[in-house]
């Protein structure tokens, strides 16, 4: 059955926001526009085209500027309208005469009687439909007005600002009103300030945080020299760092270690280290930082060096640097010793060959160093491909209340999860939400979770999580201490049990939980940390550290830093989590394979049904939902015995356990009883009849 109304949330790194309105104190320019032309008319009387109308009119009114001079008329004042000002009548340097008035941009004499409809106005016939005198004589509309029925009106909903028509629905100057300016870089849209889509306000500007070098990801963040923004991410400049004094001189190129979650050696001492010498793998398709360490020679002086790592992609090679003001070697715990180089993750490619090399970035004398590795042209960087995960979120009602699993949320699992795993891509997509109990029944919701993904029956390498909010705050919901997440410690093959759920608050707590439990699904059991007076179960005997600690540096690339490697593993009970090697390659070698055994092949004869026995713990033993289709047993297979009616022993079979992880308990796929069987027991459950 397909997942009713589920959306496909894809992998995006938009973070689209509404911008609050921001109006700048913009000025509005009045505009004066004086007598372009300064002459004076020099012939007295009329002008040439003056008409010879009734001289009789109705004398000077209205003539402010005219000159009785003999002289002539001058014309003076600002000129504004060639049409009815007679000072300046037909050009700014015209003057009518004595006593005329000025028509259409002609001198003429006053009138009294116009032909109906049109009056006199100032001794000018004119018609009182038009934008020149509309309903009354000298009402003038403004630009982009029409009159009418003897009103100054603006097309459709446009409003008169500053004396012109405005659309105020899309005017970034009037937004929403007359002189209501919105933030440079922004649209209006409906009356309404806002920036594009893909940009956001930072500082009464509109920027692309994917692209801006000083919002980079975030407003404010501003990219250090010589890196470029890119996808929100501060990169170590691509191409020319426009260095030219040729190989560095007097220092050892000493180390190489490429950075994805945790640190991967790749050359030390001028070897390189191969795949096999590798504890981790470098994985495609990840934001990556080469990091260079440099030893120099006695006599270097203190300058500026440019680390540069070239990426050949077959097709295409791309160079990105970092420059470095060098005064010593470099030290491991002070990453500004360093050479630190991101480059994008599609540089990463299974077939990527790199070199990386110190440059004078100007001419310098002394000893030739070891300044390049390889010596000549490019080795291989030996990347493993893996793939992506795929998890299918399922909104748990609880408490008659769901978490948000709108994608701008779900965007702080999806970067979690892709700065710790060892994964190129996640998706998510977000089912019907499923009502359960509270308080919370854990291991009975991912029973149900589990019997939900069987019934849906997704590809193999699909991922159940169900995200539950069941207070309003994390707080009001823990109190002091509380369970944030399980899931199933999912054996190899184990499809039917990859499922887990968590808490889903969209904080780091929450975030954590998805990839601790997610974590367990993909056969991690719990590293050996737990804060004072708590307690573990589940502890893996094979973790490295006995304290839990990471014990390697490690890389986030969400905010581009180095981790201590005394942080405490992701797979434990403490805070301050990242990723051990153990944790990250053991999730490396399950998600490849996950990915690369998606299809079964199914033996039908091999195939029941089975009953689903949840043990251990403290509650006792209980039947979850059963396995009606006929499916493959997943889990451990282990004995249990089974009894008749009377409590007497009849035989042993095999079951297939799998652990629950954070409770002690686990999941037994049981096959179907027989005649005669009543009971059972499993690993020390007691008999649980069969029941039903
Ligand atoms: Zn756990």
């Amino acid at each position: 059955m397909p997942l009713l109304g589920g959306v496909a949330k894809e992998d995006s790194m938009s973070d689209m926001q509404l911008a609050p309105w921001t109006f700048l104190g913009l000025g509005v320019l009045a505009s004066v526009v004086g007598c372009v032309d300064g002459s004076i008319p020099t012939s007295q009387g009329a002008p040439a085209n003056v008409s010879s109308g009734n001289a009789s009119g109705a004398g000077d009114t209205g003539h402010p500027f005219g000159g009785a001079s003999g002289a002539g008329s001058v014309a003076v004042g600002p000129c504004t309208d060639t049409q009815s000002d007679p000072a300046h009548c037909g050009s700014c340097s015209t003057a009518c005469g004595p006593g005329q008035v000025c028509d259409s941009g002609t001198c003429k004499a006053p009138v009294t009687n116009c032909p109906a409809p049109q009056v006199s106005c100032n001794g000018v016939c004119a018609d009182l439909t038009t934008t020149a005198h509309c309903g009354t004589c000298e009402q003038a509309c403004a630009a982009g007005q029409t009159c009418s029925a003897g009103s100054c009106t603006c097309p459709g909903a446009q409003m008169t600002c500053n004396g012109a028509c405005v659309d105020t629905q899309t005017s970034v100057e009037h937004c929403g009103g007359c002189s209501k300016p919105c933030a440079t870089g922004a649209a209006c849209n409906a009356g309404t300030c806002g920036c594009a889509a893909g940009q956001q306000l930072c500082k009464d500007v509109c920027v692309d945080l994917k692209q801006s070098d000083t919002n980079c990801g975030a407003c404010g963040k501003t990219c250090s020299t010589g890196q470029v923004c890119s996808s929100g991410v501060c990169l170590s400049g691509a191409g020319s760092d426009g260095c030219t004094g040729g190989p560095a001189v007097g220092v050892t190129l000493k180390r190489i270690d490429v950075y994805q979650t945790v640190k991967v050696p790749v050359m030390d001492s001028g070897a390189e280290i191969t795949t096999d010498k590798r504890t981790t793998d470098i994985v495609t398709g990840r934001t990556t930082m080469f990091r260079l360490s440099l030893a120099l020679s006695a006599g270097f002086s203190a300058r500026q060096l440019s680390g540069r790592i070239t990426l050949d992609n077959g097709t295409t090679a791309a160079q990105y640097f970092a420059k470095v003001m060098v005064s010593k070697d470099s030290v491991e715990t002070e990453p500004t010793s360093t050479f630190q180089i991101v480059v994008p993750a599609d540089q990463i490619t299974a077939d990527t060959l790199y070199s990386a090399e110190l440059v004078e970035c100007a001419t310098a004398t002394g000893q030739a160093g070891s300044a390049r590795f390889p010596a000549s042209g490019q080795i291989p960087l030996a990347a493993r491909h893996t793939g992506g995960l795929k998890v299918t979120i399922i909104p748990l009602k609880s408490n008659n209340k769901v978490p948000d699993t709108s994608d701008t949320t779900l965007n702080t699992y999806r970067q979690q999860m892709l700065a710790m795993y060892p994964i190129d891509a996640i998706t998510f997509t977000v089912a019907e939400p499923l009502t359960i109990a509270y308080p919370v029944d854990w291991e009975g919701t991912l029973d149900q979770l589990r019997a939900k993904r069987k019934a849906e029956n997704p590809a193999a390498d699909v991922y159940y999580y169900g995200m539950l909010k069941p207070q309003d705050t994390f707080s009001a919901f823990c109190q002091n201490s509380c369970t944030t997440g399980i899931g199933y410690v999912g054996e190899t093959n184990s499809g039917g049990y990859r499922a887990a759920m968590g808490v889903g608050y969209a904080d780091r707590v929450s975030a954590q939980t998805m990839a601790h439990e997610i974590g367990h699904n993909h056969g991690r059991n719990h590293a050996p940390c737990v804060p004072n007076g708590g307690s573990i179960s589940g502890v893996d005997s094979k973790y490295p550290f006995t304290d839990g600690r990471t014990g390697i540096i490690g890389y986030d690339s969400r905010s581009n830093a180095l981790l201590s490697e005394k942080g405490t593993d992701l797979m434990g009970y403490c805070s301050n989590v990242w990723l051990s090697e153990y944790t990250y390659g053991g999730l490396t070698d399950r998600v490849a394979l996950v990915n690369g055994n998606k299809l079964n092949v199914l033996d039908a004869a091999a195939l029941q049904t089975f009953r689903v026995l949840l043990v251990g713990g403290t509650k006792g033993a209980r039947w979850g939902v059963p396995i009606t289709t006929p499916s493959l047993p997943e889990g451990t297979p282990v004995t249990a015995r089974v009894f008749d009616d009377a409590g007497n022993w009849l035989q042993e079979i095999t079951v297939y356990r799998t652990e629950i992880s954070d409770s002690g308990r686990a999941s037994i796929m049981v096959p179907e009883p027989e005649p005669g069987w009543s009971s059972i027991d499993v690993a020390g459950s007691g008999a649980v009849p069969f029941g039903r």
